[in-house]
C-alpha cells in the first residue's frame, strides 16, 4: 500500500478550452499511474466512496479530460451535469481568481457581500415565471431540497411531502427518504424521515399513458392515500436524472401543477440536474411553460464549484422566520463568483442554442444506433441531456448487463460515459456544451463500436 507515488509527475497543468481537443490513448485505461493511485485511494479513502472510472485527472476543458498517464479522454458526463459550461471555463476561472484573492469567506449570515445577492438576482431573472422571487443559497443539491421542504412546510403549515417513482433527490436523511432507489443510495441507512409519500411517475415507454392520464393516476394516489389538505408540496424532477432521464408525457406536469395550485399544495421543481441550459432551455419546466412555486438548483449553476439554491415566490420564501435558513458556507463568495462567471458563459455563448445542437447530433447518432441494435428500446431526453433505455428486444425487460458492458467498452476506449435508471439499463449522455462537434462525433463513433462489440 504505497503512500508515496513513485516517480510520477503530479503537476497539474492548465485546463480550459485551450487544451488540445483530441482523444489520445498512450496506455490502457486506467493506465499504470492511475492504477498506482487507485491503490493509494483504497488505503486512505472510505470504500463507500466509489469511483466509476479510476483515471486520475490533471486537467480538463473543452470536451476532454487529461490523466496522469498522459491520456486524453472525451467527456460525455460533465461530472454528472456540472461542468455544462466546460471545465475551467474562462469566465469561471477569472471570477474565481479575482474573488479568491480578495476574500474567501466571511459567512453571509455574519457579514454579507455582493456576490450572494447578485446570484439571487440572476436566479430571479432566469427561473420560470415573472412573479416576485427570492432565493437562499446552499452548498449541495440535497441541502437545497431539504430547505425547499422546510420552506414549503412553513408556508403551508402542512407536513406531508409527495415524490415520485424513480426520483432522485440526494443522500441526506430526508432526501434519502425522497429518493426512490434502494441500492446504492438507501440500503442499510434507515430509518428514514417520515411523511414522505410516493406517487406513480409518467413513464411513457412503460405505462403507455398520456400526460393527463398519468397525472390523474398520480393525483388519485395523493388524494386518497395522503389527502391534499395534508400535503405541503409535490417535489418533482421535470426531467428525471438518476432515475433514467424519464421525460413525462406532455401535459403531465401542467396537470399536476394545476391540481396543486387548486389545493394549496406547493409545486417544487427539482432542476438540480436539468437546469442551467442543459435541456436547451434555462430550465426543463420551460419546455411546457410550467411555473413552479419553488425551484431547486445546483450542479450546473457554478461551473464546478459547490453551490445550490432554492428560488421561489417571494411570499413563500419569506414565510420562514429570520435565522431559519442558512449554513456556514451557503453561498460562499468563491462559489458565487463562479456562478456569475458560469451564467456569463451561458449567455455569451448562447448555451441554450448549443444544447439543442448537441441534442440534435446525439439524436441523429442514437437513431442510427437504434436502427442497428434492437436492444435500444427508446431514445429520450431534451437538448444535451439524452439517454437510451436498453431492454431485451420487443419487451420491457431491462438489460442492465448490456448497459454496463457498453459503458465499460467506452471507458476502455477513452470516452467517459455514465449509466443510470432504476434498473441500471439506461445509458445517459451529458456532454459539456464546450465540446466540439468533431469530438462529439468521435465519442459517438466509440459508442457505436461499443454496441457492435457487445452484441
Ligand atoms: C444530484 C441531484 C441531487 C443531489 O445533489 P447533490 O449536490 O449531490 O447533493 C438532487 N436532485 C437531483 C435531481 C440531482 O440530480
Amino acid at each position: 500500500m504505497s503512500d508515496v507515488v513513485s516517480e510520477i509527475p503530479t503537476e497539474l497543468h492548465a485546463g480550459g478550452p485551450g487544451l488540445v481537443q483530441a482523444r489520445r490513448l498512450v496506455t490502457e485505461i486506467p493506465g499504470p499511474r492511475s492504477r498506482e493511485r487507485l491503490e493509494r485511494k483504497k488505503a486512505h479513502v472510505a470504500d463507500g466512496v466509489g469511483t466509476m472510472l479510476p483515471v486520475f485527472v490533471t486537467a480538463a476543458g473543452g470536451g476532454v479530460l487529461h490523466d496522469v498517464d498522459g491520456n486524453s479522454l472525451i467527456d460525455l458526463g460533465s461530472g454528472i451535469a456540472v461542468t455544462t459550461v466546460g471545465n475551467a471555463a474562462p469566465s469561471v476561472v477569472a471570477n474565481v481568481q479575482r474573488q479568491v484573492e480578495a476574500f474567501t469567506h466571511t459567512c453571509f449570515m455574519i457579514t454579507p457581500y455582493d456576490g450572494y445577492v447578485d446570484v439571487c438576482a440572476e436566479l430571479a431573472r432566469l427561473t420560470p415565471g415573472d412573479h416576485a422571487k427570492k432565493s437562499a443559497l446552499f452548498n449541495s443539491g440535497a441541502e437545497a431540497v431539504e430547505n425547499a421542504v422546510k420552506i414549503a412546510r412553513t408556508a403551508t403549515g402542512r407536513d406531508a411531502v409527495a415524490v415520485f417513482d424513480h426520483a432522485y433527490h440526494g443522500r441526506t436523511n430526508l432526501t434519502m427518504a425522497m429518493t426512490a432507489k434502494n441500492m446504492p443510495y438507501k440500503h442499510g441507512f434507515g430509518p428514514f424521515a417520515n411523511e414522505v409519500y410516493r406517487a406513480p411517475m409518467s413513464y411513457p415507454l412503460r405505462d403507455g399513458l398520456s400526460g393527463e392520464e398519468a397525472a390523474a393516476r398520480a393525483i388519485d394516489v395523493l388524494d386518497k392515500q395522503v389527502g391534499a389538505d395534508n400535503l405541503s408540496c409535490i417535489v418533482i424532477e421535470p426531467l428525471q436524472g438518476e432515475g433514467g432521464f424519464v421525460v413525462p408525457a406532455p401535459g403531465f406536469l401542467p396537470a399536476l401543477a394545476a391540481w396543486a395550485g387548486e389545493r394549496g399544495v406547493l409545486l417544487v421543481a427539482d432542476e438540480i440536474q436539468s437546469g442551467f441550459c442543459r435541456t436547451g432551455d434555462w430550465f426543463a419546466c420551460d419546455h411546457e411553460g410550467v411555473v413552479p412555486d419553488l425551484v431547486t438548483t445546483a450542479k450546473g449553476i457554478a461551473g464546478g464549484l459547490p453551490l445550490a439554491a432554492v428560488t421561489g415566490r417571494a411570499e413563500v420564501m419569506d414565510s420562514v422566520h429570520a435565522g431559519g435558513l442558512g449554513g456556514t458556507y451557503g453561498g460562499n463568495p468563491v462559489a458565487c463568483a463562479a456562478a456569475l462567471g458560469a451564467i456569463e458563459e451561458m449567455q455569451a455563448h448562447d448555451h441554450n442554442a448549443r444544447a439543442r445542437q448537441v441534442g440534435a447530433i446525439m439524436t441523429e447518432r442514437l437513431t442510427a444506433l437504434q436502427q442497428k441494435h434492437p436492444v435500444v428500446a427508446e431514445i429520450r431526453g431534451r437538448g444535451a441531456m439524452m439517454a437510451i433505455e436498453l431492454n431485451q428486444p420487443g419487451t420491457t425487460t431491462p438489460d442492465a448487463a448490456r448497459a454496463a458492458a457498453a459503458s465499460s467498452y467506452c471507458h476502455s476506449q477513452g470516452v467517459v460515459t455514465l449509466t443510470c435508471g432504476t434498473w441500471g439499463n439506461v445509458f445517459r449522455f451529458l456532454p459539456p456544451l464546450s465540446i466540439s462537434d468533431e469530438l462529439l462525433h468521435e465519442a459517438f463513433d466509440v459508442v457505436a463500436e461499443a454496441f457492435d462489440a457487445t452484441a
